[in-house]
C-alpha cells in the first residue's frame, strides 16, 4: 500500500530526504508520495521512513487506494533498483 502525506503537512521538507525510492517531492501546497515509487519502504527499511521523520502525527500515512501485497511492493522495488539487493528483514 503507497503512502500518502495529508492536509496536515507542513511542508518542512524532512521525508523528501529520507525516501529512498525518490518517490516524495514538493508540491503545490504540500508534499507528496508518487504511489509509482513508493513501496512502504518494502526494501529499504523496517518501518516507514517518511512516517519516522515527520514531525506531525498521522501526516505520512498507508493510502487505501493503493493496496499492494508485500510481494508485489518488492516486485516495484525492484524495478525501481536494478542490480540491486533489497536490505535485509524488510520484505
Ligand atoms: S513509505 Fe518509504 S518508500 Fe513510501 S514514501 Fe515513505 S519513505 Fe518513501
Ligand atoms: S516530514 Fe511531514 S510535515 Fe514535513 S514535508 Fe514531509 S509530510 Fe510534510
Amino acid at each position: 500500500m503507497a503512502y500518502k502525506i495529508t492536509d496536515e503537512c507542513i511542508s518542512c521538507g524532512a521525508c523528501e530526504a529520507e525516501c529512498k525510492n525518490e518517490a516524495i517531492s514538493e508540491g503545490e501546497t504540500i508534499y507528496v508520495v508518487d504511489p509509482e515509487k513508493c513501496t512502504e519502504c518494502v526494501g529499504i527499511a523496517e518501518d516507514s521512513r517518511c512516517a519516522e521523520v515527520c514531525p506531525i502525527d498521522d501526516c505520512c500515512i498507508a493510502d487505501p487506494a493503493h493496496k499492494e501485497t508485500k510481494e508485489q511492493l518488492l516486485e516495484k522495488w525492484r524495478k525501481l533498483h536494478p542490480g540491486e539487493e533489497p536490505a535485509p528483514g524488510t520484505y
